[in-house]
């Protein structure tokens, strides 16, 4: 798109020939293959604090972050070591293992309406059992969700959802029934009258709401002021769990995550969370929980059946484990510092360039809508923007040696390791970025 021609890449090229022989797409998550932007994705063989390397040697500073949890960076020496700890004692047991605890503690302790948790390896995986446990709780039917909000592939919640479905531009997925879909009521972002509205109608038959707990699947669109106060309230009147998904903020925007920020100045808490990212230091875990008598309608204890052969695996438990233990305040105020430094590095190279966009954060996560309108709330708003402009700032600034999201509608972030020099390397090629932006 955008008439970007992609800068030599020899050695990405030939392995993701490769690749489209035996993967579909040559990728195993579709955003990664670059289709939004153009050109031959990059195939990384390591990383370091800040840089990632390619395949043909060129590194880069990395903006994407495994897009979430390595907020300690790459490599993390004592995230390798703990890995390396974890490994030599074997990988895998399917027993009960004392990291898993440890991490059940590590969470339930930052994040204090968390009484119990159950680990399980992807994000997926924790909005879909919430949302079985709370239909599962209430004995209801149906749930609420917010166009342009992604909760990872399940099949319920693939309606309207953000990130890959609207960076290619599918309008639904085939493969997921009518019957999957049927009790799943999609509703606009940030407008609480008329999820109002319809809880009027049908507030009996809803078991749940889940909203990302700011969102950043359709570019950052954080939610305005009230809103999730104001779903807390409705699903309280309805009888209705309240699912606050903080699979991306978790962790992130704070040690108590998305809830740590507005939950607790505003006094309200969620049933259920889910996470994932960060509490998985770049390995795969994630969780779900919330309220002890909730959860304990989980099986064993309960009848609401989940399960996982690998779920709190000791490796992922240690990975996780160590980044958490690392996240110190200073992390994140480092962390809040640089989003801040090159989210004005970059709106002021487009500014100089004359590009109409509009900055958007929700704590530590950012993004750019190349927009001349005002504000973006919702998904409507989202999809509005010129993202052939960002295909050509995302090429200049990938040849500049600094990787970004390879779609208009994805979250950047950055890590502690994010230093100075790093922060250079993305000034010094963001005018150049914003002037192929302008010229398209
Ligand atoms: N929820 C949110 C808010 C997410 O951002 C994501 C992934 N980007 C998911 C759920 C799904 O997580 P996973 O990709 O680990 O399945």
């Amino acid at each position: 798109p955008g008439g970007v021609v992609p800068s030599a890449a020899p050695a990405s090229e030939h392995l993701f020939a490769r690749a489209e022989r035996v993967t579909p797409g040559g990728v195993n998550s579709p955003v990664r293959a670059f289709r939004a932007v153009g050109g031959v994705p990059r195939f990384m063989v390591s990383g370091k604090g800040a840089y990632l390397t390619d395949a043909d040697g060129r590194t880069y500073v990395d903006l994407v972050g495994s897009w979430g949890p390595m907020i300690l960076g790459h490599a993390h020496p004592d995230v390798v070591a703990a890995l390396q700890r974890a490994a030599a004692s074997g990988t895998s047991f399917g027993t009960p293992t004392p990291g898993e605890v440890e991490l059940a503690e590590a969470l339930v302790n930052r994040v204090a309406p968390l009484e119990q948790v159950r680990l399980v390896n992807s994000g997926t995986e924790a909005t879909m059992s919430a949302v079985r446990l709370a239909r599962g709780f209430t004995g209801r039917t149906k749930v609420v969700k917010f166009a342009g909000c992604y909760h990872g592939h399940v099949d319920a919640l693939l309606a309207a959802a953000g990130s890959g479905i609207v960076t290619l531009g599918l309008p639904d997925t085939p493969g997921v029934t009518g019957a999957a879909t049927a009790d799943t009521i999609v509703l606009p972002y940030n407008d609480l009258a008329l999820v109002e509205s319809v809880f009027a109608e049908q507030g009996g038959e809803i078991a749940a709401v889940i909203t990302e707990a700011a969102a950043a699947n359709m570019g950052v669109v954080p939610p305005l002021p009230g809103f999730n106060a104001g779903l807390r309230r409705l699903c309280d009147q309805h009888g209705a769990l309240f699912i606050l998904d903080e699979v991306m903020t978790g962790f992130r925007v704070s040690r108590a995550g998305w809830w740590g920020i507005e939950g607790v100045a505003e006094g309200w808490a969620p049933d259920l969370f889910t996470f994932g990212k960060v509490m998985g230091g770049g390995l795969p875990a994630a969780a779900f929980g919330g309220r002890a008598d909730v959860m304990a309608r989980l099986a064993p204890a309960g009848p609401v059946y989940q399960a996982g052969t690998l779920s709190g695996n000791p490796l992922a438990v240690a990975a996780g484990l160590a980044t958490l233990n690392a996240c110190t305040d200073e992390v994140y105020a480092a962390v809040d510092a640089r989003a801040g430094d090159v989210a004005g590095i970059v709106s002021t190279a487009l500014t100089e360039a004359g590009v109409a966009h509009l900055p958007a954060s929700a704590g530590s996560l950012f993004s750019f809508f190349f927009t001349d309108a005002a504000a973006v709330v919702d998904y409507a708003g989202a999809v509005a923007q010129e993202s052939v402009r960002y295909a050509a700032f995302f090429h200049s600034m990938l040849d500049a040696g600094v990787y970004l999201p390879p779609s208009a509608f994805e979250a950047w972030f950055v890590s502690a390791a994010h230093d100075d020099e790093a922060v250079e390397r993305i000034a010094a090629a963001a005018p150049a970025a914003a002037r192929a932006a302008a010229a398209v």
